[in-house]
């Protein structure tokens, strides 16, 4: 594999939360497809909003208000680079993945979804790429698919095929499975739902922080994108969508900011992306944002991704020299050929809860459960795993250091 051209000491400098004890040991934090931690920049960024230009966007005279407007509409730009969108007023803030899917179930859904018509989602899917769909279709008479999987957690494209026909309205699609990490064939899940007429949404919550994303090559008709997954700030996210869809959908909620004209019996809309950005939104977090896809850009996506490959594939080889001395305790959950570095696991006698205390109290943040996706670990025969998810600022050495805490669990279990 080609070495990565980035210096982690560096990286890891910009951290400054990974620079600390947690139960007196050195903090190893592995719960990166949870959220990512933040860069120096992004903290400054917002200090330096609150402390310097706090004003309310949009529709002041003042000095301060411009700075606001123009920082706010700055990040508007470097996401619509950063996916490579047509324009920038393709690209709505929202306050995350989940409310760029639920904006979409009910501005698009409740206008285009009628009786009899199709929703095909995934067995990978987050709890909020299913329930927006389970509501809305429910409220139409729409009737929810989904595309299943095989052991290793990869979809069964055939499956995808069979389920697509002229009744298929839309596909929805987790891009990067959360709890598997699999990378799911999009390119060729667009093409198929396009040629039956239907319009593609693409869950893009763990993918963007990991793989290039263009949404112009890819031709998706919605991306969502959340911030606090790509060392942004929490309650900031991105919904993409193509200008004539935006338009032609109604609005998502009504206030301030989404109107042209309001008289008490009538009210026009705003051009996009305003009409669906009504009230004062996250305006801190999102001039923030900005700085954390800038250090994304900084490093590049070819070497995170090289650097995470290596820290998943060194993870594997540990894990099956654990297995070889311990009678194959540890069942990887997960193994499709195509994966980012998020690993699920299983402990033979002990459950997942169990192993993350035990693994916190040696200063490793993991996470256990179900990773709201309930249905899959449904699938899967689970109740939950474990899953360790590395990201641009994790070292081996911190893997050294959960391999060998795993190892003395296992002489508990
Ligand atoms: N989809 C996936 C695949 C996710 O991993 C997550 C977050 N765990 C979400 C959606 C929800 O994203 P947000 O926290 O931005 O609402």
């Amino acid at each position: 594999m080609n070495q990565p051209n980035i210096d982690i000491d560096s990286i890891r400098k910009q951290f400054p939360i990974l620079h600390q004890q947690v139960n007196g040991k050195p903090l190893v934090y592995l719960d990166n497809a949870a959220t990512t931690q933040k860069p120096q920049s992004v903290i400054d960024a917002l200090t330096k909003y609150y402390s310097v230009d706090n004003a309310n966007i949009h529709r002041a005279a003042h000095t301060l208000a411009a700075r606001s407007t123009e920082y706010f509409e700055d990040t508007r730009k470097t996401i619509q680079q950063f996916i490579n969108a047509r324009e920038a007023e393709e690209c709505i803030f929202t306050k995350g993945v989940t409310e760029s899917i639920n904006l979409v179930a009910q501005t698009w859904g409740r206008k285009f979804l009628s009786a009899g018509d199709e929703v095909v989602i995934t067995a990978l899917e987050h709890h909020s790429n299913i329930v927006p769909w389970q509501i809305i279709c429910e409220e139409k008479g729409a009737i929810l698919k989904v595309i299943p999987i095989n052991d290793a957690g990869e979809l069964l494209m055939d499956e995808y095929e069979k389920l697509l026909s002229a009744k298929t309205k839309l596909v929805a699609c987790v891009w990067v499975s959360n709890a598997l990490g699999t990378i799911n064939p999009v390119k060729v899940i667009i093409e198929k739902a396009h040629a039956v007429g239907a319009v593609v949404l693409l869950d893009g919550a763990q993918a963007c922080s990991h793989l290039e994303v263009d949404v112009q090559a890819l031709n998706c008709d919605f991306l969502t994108v959340s911030s606090h997954k790509l060392y942004g700030p929490t309650g900031v996210g991105v919904l993409y969508g193509k200008r004539a869809l935006l338009e032609a959908m109604p609005p998502y909620q009504g206030g301030g900011e989404m109107i042209k004209e309001v008289t008490f019996t009538h009210t026009t809309y705003n051009e996009i992306p305003y009409k669906f950005e009504a009230g004062t939104p996250n305006i801190g977090d999102v001039i923030a944002f900005k700085y954390a896809l800038d250090f994304v850009s900084g490093i590049g996506k070819y070497n995170i991704a090289t650097h995470e490959n290596d820290l998943l594939n060194y993870f594997s080889k540990g894990i099956q020299l654990i297995n070889q001395s311990t009678n194959q305790s540890i069942t990887l959950i997960g193994t499709a050929q195509q994966k980012i570095s998020v690993q699920s696991f299983t402990i033979n006698g002990m459950h997942h809860f169990d192993a993350g205390m035990m693994l916190d109290a040696k200063g490793i943040a993991v996470r256990t459960g179900h990773h709201c996706t309930q249905p899959l670990m449904q699938r899967l025969g689970l109740d939950g795993t474990i899953r360790v998810s590395f990201s641009v600022y994790n070292t081996r050495e911190e893997i050294d250091i959960l391999l060998y805490a795993l190892t003395k669990l296992l002489r508990l279990s």
